[in-house]
């Protein structure tokens, strides 16, 4: 039986641990998977780009599970009243190649892309970090902004969206948090200004320059979220010159990064070297830090783990007839023809189809 996860269970979910305390834990089951990046089949995802967005796939699999993960990116979406960004994903036994679970992924890209996001800037970040200007404040924003408050210790937010209602809703729906200091800007500049970590989470079709090197200030950590399709962009190249500037997985950032505008020999680092030891995160406290964040399925892997789990604890979800399941394997035409297979799902129908037959 395959477990099935809806947006209503991963709602539930949210409410029921608390978002920080998910974003926590997905961002420590995301760490311990790249830990063990050797253990991992990678590609770059899959991508099928057409005027107004893209449609991605996004698989990876270790010896024991394979993942993927459905995914678009339409910025032109929200004009329709419709999402950026929506998703949903597969876990699977590896052995049988069974799948395990079929979840809902739109809710949970924004979780886990918070947590990621979280993770690296815990090893590139000044660990003093208490400031950080948040531009874009569309769906995924609020989910930066906790993960940054809890996770990070950022206490003062510097709000920035071309689209003033945007802004507004995300004052609104962080005015709860405790100890959290929300200041709505009027410009980028003015967001970014003294700001310890600037996170960019914007949504354009286009080589956008969000930040420009004049904004940028020694020892800074940009958590650059929204250029992640070729030709959708969102820092000037002179921003990623000045910078050290760390990637998720090499070969899919070239394409997709913001590093797409800059030659395939600028050096970039990967965070599996970083997390293992091998390099260091931040060299010194003055040095400014890029994450060129494009989302790799191995975080996508992760958050599917993790919600296989906790879903299962918590009893969240049912298990869904997926998979045929005949009596002899090699007879799927018997059950095609069989009447009593609906039945199996309800005991009701079964007897009714007894009461038919007698
Ligand atoms: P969204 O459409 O809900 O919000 C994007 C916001 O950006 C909007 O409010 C829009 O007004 C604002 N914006 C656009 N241009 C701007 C500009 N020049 N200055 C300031 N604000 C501007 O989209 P979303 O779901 O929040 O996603 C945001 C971006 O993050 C998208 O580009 C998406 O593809 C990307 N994303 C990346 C990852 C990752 O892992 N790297 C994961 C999820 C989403």
């Amino acid at each position: 039986m395959t477990r099935y996860i809806d947006v209503n269970d991963v709602s539930r979910l949210v409410r029921e641990v608390g978002l920080p305390r998910m974003i926590a834990s997905m961002a420590s089951y995301i760490e311990q998977d790249y830990r063990r990046w050797n253990t991992f089949e990678k590609t770059a995802r899959l991508a099928s780009h057409s005027k107004y967005g893209v449609i991605e796939l996004m698989p990876t699999s270790d010896a024991r599970l394979y993942s993927f993960k459905y995914v678009n990116g339409h910025p032109k979406n929200t004009q329709a009243d419709l999402l950026t960004v929506m998703a949903f994903g597969v876990l699977a036994d590896v052995d049988t190649g069974y799948p395990l679970l079929l979840s809902e992924m739109t809710l949970t890209t924004a979780i886990r892309t918070a947590a990621t996001s979280a993770l690296f800037a815990r090893f590139l970040a000044r660990p003093d970090s208490r400031s950080m200007a948040l531009i874009g404040n569309g769906a995924q924003s609020e989910f930066q902004a906790i993960a940054f408050h809890h996770l990070l210790g950022i206490n003062e937010i510097r709000l920035f969206d071309v689209d003033e209602n945007a802004r507004d809703k995300l004052v609104c729906n962080l005015a709860h948090l405790r100890g959290l200091r929300v200041i709505p800007c009027s410009s980028i500049a003015e967001a970014v200004r003294g700001a310890d970590i600037v996170t960019t989470v914007t949504a354009d079709k286009t080589n956008a320059t969000i930040l420009t090197p004049e904004m940028i200030e020694d020892g800074m950590h940009i958590n650059a979220v929204g250029g992640d399709c070729p030709g959708k962009t969102e820092l000037h190249a002179d921003v990623l010159r000045r910078a050290r500037v760390i990637v998720e997985y090499e070969p899919q950032t070239r394409i997709e990064g913001d590093i797409q505008q800059l030659p395939a020999e600028f050096p970039v680092v990967e965070f599996q070297r970083i997390v293992s030891g091998q390099e260091k995160g931040r060299e010194s406290s003055s040095q400014v830090t890029v994450f060129d964040s494009v989302g790799f399925a191995l975080e996508d892997f992760s958050a599917l783990r993790y919600l296989h789990t906790i879903s299962r604890e918590r009893d969240i979800g049912f298990e869904l007839d997926l998979i045929p399941d005949p009596h002899d394997p090699k007879d799927l035409y018997g059950l095609a023809m069989d009447a009593r297979l609906g039945a199996r799902l309800n005991p009701a129908i079964l007897a009714q189809a007894d009461a038919v037959r007698h």
